[in-house]
């Protein structure tokens, strides 16, 4: 064996100042971050900051909430609401079987039985941000501190009574999240309340592999689809029907499912792959399909046109096991906001990991905008460190910085709190260096957090 024996170094006087001074000079460059910009602010700016950003209303520009009926339907009131949506993901990343967690979403086991079961992985994954929002929203809501064998039944009888309160939903969303308009994509299960408004998806004139695909679709709208042309129409006739029903954009989360490129097909390539799967009675491979599938997007952007309306679109990471990370790069879209300038995409969950590509995307393009959904219970240093270099590279009129994202609106109001939390300390952090004066810092909170999405949306 060969034994290393330590380096001692001597330092002479004159090396150590000089060795001091780089140091000083270090910590400086780090609390200072960048030159000085603007004036430096008066006193007390961190707090009038905070409190600005905290009291502001928010425009929520994603969310998944299911009415309180339908989900008192779906699933026992108990502590498994708050983990069956995200902390279940790093639940079972953390090793517990799928099948197992679902049949803690059933009246099969007692609370406590639940709790056994869970409390192994739930003790492994709980540092996630996906498990600390569940801890914070326990906090805020019922004052109980964790998630133990002590407090489990609490968590689930507070829970169960709430869920009798018909106010329940207005109170966390209006009064706890003071949340004004909130982008439903939800499809069918509607909440009426003049604070939801809805955006709609067509994946599923995107996502056809069969015949049986095509004649789904075509039952759905009441025509038969033998022919592109008939497809498309059919396509035309369900845009005309959800514009009817007032959506405020489209959403596709294709890339759940596919890579996001679209190439510009001709219409005679799509035409021989509808005719070939018309007439085969298996599923085309997704190499077989493509080019149909790539000329649907291309005719749902052009109905977006037609009708002047924003697509949100899902980029970067997938809830559960999905797609390859890389087919959902933000960057595979650029033919699409070159061929369509005067079409607005609205990137989904700060591009995460993608964002780099994503700022460059924003900054370069004017009509791709910057969302933050999700963002923040994926990761808040993520978002954090991306919301400082967003802010010096994309205007601040297309950034939206909150979407709550959840199936349940005690996860969401968690959500909430983070994302007021990091928009605050970024932005108390910009008015510290001079880069923002206060004035600017808070301008900037009102347009992120709200006014944007009331403009892109045309919400109001
Ligand atoms: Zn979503």
């Amino acid at each position: 064996m060969k034994i290393i024996k330590p380096v001692h170094c001597k330092i002479d006087v004159g090396s150590r100042l000089v060795l001091a001074l780089f140091f000083l000079l270090h910590s400086q460059f780090e609390t200072q971050a960048q030159i000085q910009l603007r004036p430096l602010p008066e006193s007390g700016f961190e707090q009038r900051i905070t409190a600005y950003v905290n009291q502001m209303e928010l425009v929520d520009t994603h969310e998944h909430l299911m009415p309180m009926e339908d989900l008192k339907k779906s699933m026992p009131m108990d502590f498994m609401l708050l983990l069956h949506h995200y902390a279940d993901d790093d639940i079972k990343s953390a090793g517990m079987g799928k099948s197992e967690f679902a049949e803690l979403l059933t009246d099969k086991y007692s609370v406590m039985k639940k709790w056994v079961i869970i409390k192994p992985f739930w003790e492994a994954s709980k540092n996630t941000a996906y498990g600390r929002v569940v801890l914070l929203a326990i906090n805020e809501l019922f004052g109980i501190g964790d998630l133990t064998d002590e407090t489990v039944k609490e968590v689930s009888d507070r829970i169960k009574a709430s869920y009798n309160d018909p106010s329940w939903y207005d109170y966390i969303l209006k009064e706890k999240a003071n949340i004004k308009y909130a982008i439903m994509d939800v499809g069918a299960q509607r909440m009426e309340d003049k604070m939801f408004v809805n955006v709609e998806k067509f994946d599923q004139f995107i996502r056809v592999f069969s015949k049986d695909d095509l004649n789904a679709i075509g039952k759905a709208y009441d025509l038969k689809i033998t022919s592109l042309d008939a497809y498309e129409r059919t396509l035309e006739k369900a845009f005309s029907e959800a514009v009817e029903r007032g959506i405020v954009g489209v959403k596709t989360a294709l890339a759940y499912h596919r890579i996001l490129k679209y190439e510009n097909t001709a219409k005679t390539d799509a035409e021989a792959v509808f005719a070939k799967m018309n007439k085969s009675d298996a599923p085309l491979s997704f190499e077989e399909v493509k080019p149909l599938q790539d000329y649907m997007m291309h005719r749902i952007i052009a109905q977006l046109r037609k009708y002047d309306i924003p697509m949100q679109v899902h980029t970067g990471l997938h809830a559960g096991d999905g797609n390859y990370i890389s087919n959902s790069n933000p960057a595979l879209l650029a033919n699409l906001f070159l061929a369509y300038r005067d079409v607005k995409f609205s990137l989904f969950h700060g591009s995460y990991p993608y964002g780099g590509e994503l700022s460059a995307l924003a900054k370069g393009f004017r009509n791709v905008y910057l969302d933050m959904s999700w963002l923040y219970i994926i990761s808040p240093s993520y978002a954090e460190r991306y919301l400082h270099e967003w802010l010096e590279t994309v205007p601040a009129n297309k950034i939206m910085a909150f979407g709550g994202d959840y199936h349940n609106v005690e996860n969401a109001y968690g959500h909430s709190l983070m994302a007021r939390a990091v928009v605050a300390k970024v932005l108390v952090e910009k008015v510290k260096t001079g880069y923002l004066t206060e004035t600017e810092a808070m301008d900037v909170a009102r347009r992120i957090l709200r006014d944007n999405a009331i403009e892109l949306f045309r919400i109001e």
